[in-house]
């Protein structure tokens, strides 16, 4: 085991990455990576790597589940038993269980469910390695591969998390920062119609901090939702080109 570092943010104001307090990690994103998937992506963030499969619509199972006036979206957030220093058993933790609820509820908002009724998509988002803030990379991911498997949206949902460490609110909190800072705030955005799709608290902040990293966690946001873009059409630019060929 690490020491526990004294300070989180060193005298010249940076974190123990390097990081400025509102820089976020290197992000990689990249779209249609499982072939046999109807829609797939696959996402770096520091030390994160994420790999997320999109299948459906397609019929429900168990049959009763199927909602007669739309679709049924079913997410499922596990991390690999190798994902995180200690082993994590591979059995479904509460954790688990949690975040696929949220991550559904945060997607849920910018699909038109309506036009797929009796059916269900599958999201499948599996952890290879984690680094704190996987449910925001994970989020931005599966809303890539819904994008790739042409279910329509209102518009791709984007995720980061802001957060204070030390008595500082930084952007994008990194494993560590997660566990010794004070507060971390997740937050899921629909850009263009500014719609916030997922917020949570873990911690405890003043009103104006809480305003402040809400503020920053929008910014984060808006700077992936960019590269977000990017990833979709470097496969579509892809696909166009060797169609020409
Ligand atoms: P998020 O990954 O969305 O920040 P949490 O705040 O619950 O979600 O977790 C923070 C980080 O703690 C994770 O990204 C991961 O690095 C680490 N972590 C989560 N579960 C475990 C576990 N079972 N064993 C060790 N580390 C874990």
């Amino acid at each position: 085991m690490n020491e526990k570092p004294e300070k989180l943010i060193d005298k010249k104001g940076l974190r123990l990455d390097g990081r400025k307090p509102d820089e976020l990690r290197p992000i990689k994103l990249e779209v249609g990576v499982i072939p046999n998937a109807d829609g797939s992506a696959y996402v770096e963030q520091g030390k994160n790597r994420i790999i997320v499969g999109v299948y459906g619509p397609r019929e429900v199972h168990p049959k009763h589940l199927a909602l007669q006036d739309r679709t049924v979206l079913k997410c499922r957030y596990h991390m690999a038993p190798f994902s995180v220093q200690e082993r994590k058993s591979p059995a479904p933790s509460r954790r688990e269980v949690e975040l696929s609820k949220v991550i559904r509820g945060s997607l849920e908002p910018a699909i038109f469910m309506e036009y797929y009724p009796r059916t269900m998509i599958d999201v499948f988002i599996e952890i290879l390695q984690a680094d704190g803030g996987t449910r925001c990379a994970a989020i931005t991911a599966a809303s890539l591969a819904l994008a790739d498997s042409g279910i329509p949206m209102r518009e791709l949902v984007v995720s980061c998390a802001a957060g204070k460490v030390d008595d500082t609110i930084v952007l994008d909190l990194m494993d560590e920062e997660d566990k010794l800072g004070s507060a971390d705030v997740p937050i899921a955005l629909m850009p263009n119609l500014n719609a916030i799709t997922l917020l949570q608290m873990d911690g405890k902040l003043t009103s104006d901090e809480f305003e402040s990293a809400v503020n920053l966690a929008i910014e984060g946001c808006k700077q992936i939702s960019v590269m977000q873009k990017e990833a979709l059409k470097a496969k579509y630019v892809g696909v166009k080109e060797e169609a020409e060929e």
